[in-house]
């Protein structure tokens, strides 16, 4: 089989979700099987290699990458929802977005002192979920040690996010 592409199969829609914005849209790696097995395998050799004991991932398309790459490694998947979604008592972190602010929250307990995280989203933009949810994990007393996401839009974010830290992205725009 030739080599994939995996850029081939992202889809850039102009004026989403609003006037200015090209919203990459990874829905066809998820139509196209081969494309969806290379992702998930690239991310778990990455994600493997960091020695991480734990996965972290945002809703809701962190979960699309994160569930495969958990079941592939045999590493324990901790979610990160929006405000309001989880069930049980949380830990909570408020983040900027563009306009306003949003809320993101996990489970209290899901990660203990010591653990070695890596976090997986499918697009890394400004940086500003990534930051939070680092500051969330930290903030519990484990470290991340990796970061990996399908699609990194280089020219909205310093490098401070990534720097010090084993990072993988499949696609740079
Ligand atoms: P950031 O916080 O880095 O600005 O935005 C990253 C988050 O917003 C990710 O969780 C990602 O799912 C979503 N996101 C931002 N821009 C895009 C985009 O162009 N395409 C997709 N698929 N997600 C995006």
């Amino acid at each position: 089989m030739k080599d994939i592409k995996i850029q081939d199969y992202i889809t850039e829609v102009p004026d989403f979700p609003k006037q200015g914005i090209s919203f990459k849209d990874i829905t066809p790696i998820l139509n196209n099987p081969p494309v969806f097995h290379q992702v998930v395998d690239e991310m778990a050799r990455f994600t493997k290699s960091t020695g991480a004991n734990i996965i972290v991932a945002p809703e809701a398309r962190g979960f699309i990458f994160a569930a495969p790459v958990a079941y592939a490694t045999n590493i324990a998947l901790v979610l990160i929802r929006k405000a309001g979604k989880l069930p049980r008592a949380t830990i909570k972190k408020e983040y900027d977005l563009e306009y306003g602010k949003a809320t993101l929250e996990m489970h209290k307990g899901d990660i203990k002192p010591g653990d070695k995280v890596v976090i997986i989203d499918d697009v890394l933009a400004t940086g500003g979920t990534l930051e939070a949810i680092i500051e969330m994990v930290e903030a519990q007393g484990a470290k991340v040690v990796g970061l990996s996401v399908l699609a990194d839009l280089t020219f909205l974010h310093d490098d401070k996010i990534i720097a010090n830290r084993q990072y993988q992205s499949l696609v740079n725009y």
